[in-house]
């Protein structure tokens, strides 16, 4: 027999089916035993009547909760039942896995225990229905990410994780063995992307693994993360890539909500709100004085920077002015950003950049790129780089690399804004930090 989702039951009503999933519940009485079953699209109530076999009524009494069972029986209509107004009626049971007991703790148990200690256990912390629900809508939203791109003539690219030269500054570099030499893992895929420029590509986006050597312990960072970019060529500015970016987020903000809007909203007690367009944008320099203005003190140290509490500072102001969730914070100084982004032309200390910030959380930086070879070069001397290593991707821009910008964002950043959830340990199917590389 195929097997049913709960979901399709009532598509089944009078006739006997198998379904396959994890007791959520056991309520053993005195004549009737009622099982809880769970799979990925609904629970059931599963009825057995101790009567009809009392070798089988046995079998049931030793059941544990998270079990995984294959139960066959017949669906009847039954509105006094809450789950779904309808029922299973127990004809055999097959147990694939009888989970221990007791067990580290329960998913769907009353209390919950410490972010820490889920995270040592995360494949049970997985089963509860909040995080089934995270990873449906990230399904969703990469579906959004790639229909959007598919419909504006991107082309996807996948580029190598082991490389020879850093693309970022040297700092957060993982370094491996490689054969007799050294490799690094890829701090981003900004130097492959602009070379998909350079192919001819025109638009490409990547979806894909990120490494950062970043040994601090904050609720938004990790030594492994999605990253996923864009490049995009003939722009003129950053505002052509942030154009193009504020509709792809509305597209994936839309789809979210038409697919999953009302679970969200039952699940996580949270309002998938679509951003209007255009999301408001700001300069850094206008950013820094509305901080002033209204008291935030920014660390000395920034070098032009703005700190977490200076991004939640700066989302409040927008929340008020603009009623907007999103903004670009525009026009960075070249002290706070990479030798690869272009300069303004009346005003060589500031990059034609932006960040974008999301609900208080950056969750993009993007920018216009230098495309022509000389000016490049001159730029990555300045900022200390040796020439040399880089030599394969200066190379790029000797032979028509036509102009071109893009941005990269973090998945699971996006996830928690989207969802307002407060550590990114949440919004990620296994976190990777300093500390933490098992499971
Ligand atoms: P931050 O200032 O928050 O450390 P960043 O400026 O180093 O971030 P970028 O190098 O611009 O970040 O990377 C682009 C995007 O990738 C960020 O906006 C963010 O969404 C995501 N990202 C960067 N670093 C991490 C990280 N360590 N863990 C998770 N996501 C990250």
């Amino acid at each position: 027999m195929e097997r049913t989702f709960i979901a399709d039951l009532r598509q089944h009503i009078g006739e006997e089916v198998k379904i396959q999933g994890w007791l959520q519940v056991l309520r053993d009485q005195k004549k009737m035993q009622f099982l809880v079953v769970r799979d990925t699209t609904s629970t059931v109530q599963v009825a057995f009547w101790k009567g009809n076999d009392a070798a089988l009524a046995e079998q049931i009494s030793t059941l544990t909760t998270e079990s995984a069972l294959t139960i066959t029986g017949t669906v009847v209509d039954n509105p006094v039942v809450k789950l779904g107004g309808l029922e299973l009626q127990l004809a055999s049971l097959e147990v694939n896995n009888l989970a221990e007991s007791p067990m580290p703790f329960e998913p769907y148990g009353d209390t919950l225990p410490q972010l820490d200690f889920r995270m040592d256990w995360r494949y049970l912390d997985l089963r509860r229905k909040e995080n089934l629900l995270l990873f449906q809508v990230q399904t969703t939203a990469e579906f959004a990410m790639r229909e959007f791109c598919q419909q504006n003539r991107f082309v996807e690219i996948h580029t190598p994780k082991i490389v020879g030269a850093p693309s970022e500054s040297g700092a957060e570099l993982f370094t491996i063995e490689y054969f007799d030499r050294k490799a690094y893992l890829a701090q981003s895929p900004q130097f492959y992307k602009q070379m998909a420029m350079a192919a001819g590509f025109e638009r490409v986006f990547e979806i894909g693994p990120v490494f950062r050597a970043d040994p601090s312990f904050t609720s938004r960072h990790m030594t492994e993360f999605t990253g996923v970019d864009m490049e995009i060529s003939w722009t003129q500015s950053h505002e052509d890539v942030m154009a193009i970016q504020e509709r792809w987020l509305n597209h994936i903000y839309q789809r979210v909500k038409d697919v999953h809007g009302e679970q969200i909203r039952e699940v996580f007690n949270h309002e998938i709100v679509v951003p209007t367009l255009p999301f408001p944008r700001i300069p850094m320099a206008e950013v820094i004085q509305i901080l002033k203005q209204r008291g935030y003190q920014l660390p000395a140290d920034k070098k032009g920077d703005i700190d977490p509490g200076g991004e939640r500072e700066i989302a409040a102001y927008v929340k008020e002015k603009y009623n907007h969730d999103f903004v670009f914070v525009t026009d960075w100084p070249i002290t706070a950003r990479p030798f690869y982004h272009m300069r303004h032309p009346n005003n060589p200390n500031l990059t034609m950049s932006y960040d974008l910030i999301a609900n208080g959380l950056e969750i993009t930086t993007g920018a216009q790129r230098e495309h022509r070879p000389e000016i490049l070069k001159k730029q990555a001397l300045e900022k200390g780089l040796h020439l040399e290593p880089i030599q394969f991707y200066l190379d790029f821009f000797r032979f028509g690399c036509p102009p071109h910008g893009g941005f990269g964002l973090g998945l699971s950043r996006l996830l928690m804004v989207m969802l307002g959830l407060n550590n990114i340990r949440e919004s990620v199917f296994l976190f990777r930090g300093p500390t933490r590389l098992i499971p």
